[in-house]
């Protein structure tokens, strides 16, 4: 069965950029346009193995997306991945600290998601 990627990011374009990338390569796609949302599309939906998500969102940024993924015992192992326009040493320690698995700086290479992607999936 397809690996069901969860794409949480307020931006419509980047969403449909790396919806469009992981779908040519097989992959279950759900999209949320922030961190409220996409806590709900991961409640609804039974079997996400894995989300990418920006920071800076309105509602909920990307921060408090994932500290509030990650309190939860049910989603203390899905691997979570940053793509980001903030790329400062800061913000990915940040990042990482709060229970991200890996943090891209947007813009990021489609071949290098991929590839990041895939090893987080095992
Ligand atoms: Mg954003």
């Amino acid at each position: 069965m397809a690996k069901h990627i969860l794409i949480v990011d307020d931006s419509k374009t980047v969403r449909n950029l790396v919806a469009f990338i992981m779908k040519k390569e097989g992959f279950k796609v759900t999209m949320a346009e922030d961190g409220l949302d996409g806590l709900e599309k991961l409640y609804a939906s039974t079997g996400i193995d894995l989300i990418i998500s920006d920071i800076n969102m309105p509602r909920m940024d990307g921060y408090t997306f994932i500290k509030t993924v990650r309190e939860q015992d049910n989603y203390r192992d899905v691997p979570i991945v940053v793509l980001s326009t903030e790329g400062q040493e800061k913000d990915i320690q940040a990042g990482l600290n709060l229970g991200a698995n890996m943090y891209m700086v947007k813009p990021a290479q489609p071949e290098k998601m991929l590839r990041n992607v895939k090893m987080l999936l095992g």
